[in-house]
């Protein structure tokens, strides 16, 4: 059997996927309303939270967008702090809307520094929000959110978090981290297919929506929490997919979210561990790597493009490859939601096996 080891969208246990042929359902009854607050409920769980957790359908770009037009109004000024590809999307979004951005980019592979945002948002006092990354897909990279939040929230700063292929894997503690606003996306770790956004907005956030400008309707997080409150969403959910998340989601909270943060740590470090007894590379500073995704680079001459045609079709194993400028420089292997160690000696296996064909010297 082949493996989709991309950092999404992630496979889908046979228990899930069949949860979602179920029939359609009245989306105004009843019934659903049953399941939706279940959901709902589970979901803030998962998030460890009391706070609102909004389930909108979308994808987690949907999400991201959703954050900054309930957030913000034109002018206002954000710190946006990218460290790859999906913070400078966090970032570009937030300048469609006419928001005033402050960069503070980080080199690719390496973590943000809090020192540094702390000394970010001293030189811009006019500062309103922060939006950051937790876990950086396109580089492997895992941002140290807990004490990014000391800084932020000690700052008095709206702190908004992409944690799409964080949260639901990695630690992400919503409460006792001070999380304003945390998006989360349903391929991710959550062994659902792509269609979900889930957002948890907390009180302090309601306060800055209240005050936000940015014209809205279909990401309206107001009209989300007033629907939410009687079991229902403004518009058609993607209802298939809620049946999908009420069966994941026993899943995952059966042995608790500790336990799932643990799976995840153990099949990271056997994938960072794999990589280098191939003589690879792991592209992130190891302080901080990510137990979701592995960014692999390797020696001068390895051709990686060859690498993963070879996987694919020879051992149906889908690897990821590198985004923008790190396109032709690393590949990546997605670890999250439904997968094993075994699953990944087996990717160890096939890759070792291709390497000698793929223009690796001191490999036969
Ligand atoms: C996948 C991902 C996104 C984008 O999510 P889509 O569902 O593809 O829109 C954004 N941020 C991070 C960190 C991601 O991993």
């Amino acid at each position: 059997m082949g493996q989709l080891r991309i950092p999404g969208p992630t496979p889908c246990p046979p228990e899930v996927l069949e949860a979602m042929g179920r029939a359609m359902i009245n989306h105004r009854g009843q019934e659903f309303v049953k399941i939706f607050r279940r959901v709902t409920e589970k979901l803030q769980q998962a998030f460890l939270t009391k706070n609102d957790v909004l389930v909108l359908t979308g994808s987690g770009t949907g999400g991201l967008e959703a954050a900054v037009v309930n957030m913000l109004s034109p002018g206002d000024k954000v710190l946006a702090v990218s460290i790859g590809v999906f913070g400078d999307r966090f970032a570009s979004i937030a300048r469609a809307f006419g928001v005033d951005v402050v960069p503070l980019k980080v080199t690719w592979g390496m973590a943000a520094d809090p020192a540094a945002i702390a000394q970010a948002l001293k030189d811009n006092p006019a500062v309103k929000a922060v939006l950051v990354t937790h876990n950086e897909t396109s580089t492997g990279v895992t941002n140290d959110i807990a004490a990014i939040s000391k800084v932020v929230k000690g700052a008095g700063k709206l702190l908004i978090v992409d944690s799409i292929s964080g949260i639901g894997a990695i630690e992400c503690r919503v409460d006792a981290w001070n999380l304003d606003v945390v998006v989360a996306g349903s391929q991710k770790g959550w062994m659902v297919p792509p269609g979900l956004t889930m957002v948890s907005v907390s009180a302090e956030a309601w306060k800055a929506y209240a005050n936000a400008k940015i014209p809205r309707t279909y990401w309206d997080f107001g009209e989300a929490k007033k629907y939410a409150e009687r079991g229902q969403t403004p518009w058609t959910p993607a209802v298939s997919m809620i049946y999908a998340f009420d069966v994941a989601l026993d899943m995952l909270l059966k042995d608790g979210m500790d336990a799932v943060v643990a799976k995840h740590k153990r099949i990271g470090d056997a994938t960072r561990s794999g990589v280098k007894a191939l003589g690879l590379s792991v592209f992130a500073d190891e302080k901080h790597a990510s137990n979701t995704v592995t960014a692999i680079s390797g020696p001068a001459g390895l051709d990686m493009k060859e690498l993963r045609r070879i996987l694919r079709e020879e051992n149906e194993i889908v690897l990821g490859e590198g985004q923008q400028t790190l396109a032709d420089k690393i590949f990546r292997i997605g670890h999250m939601g439904w997968v094993t160690e075994k699953d990944i000696q087996e990717v160890m296996q096939a890759i070792k096996a291709a390497l000698p064909r793929c223009g690796m010297k001191g490999t036969k």
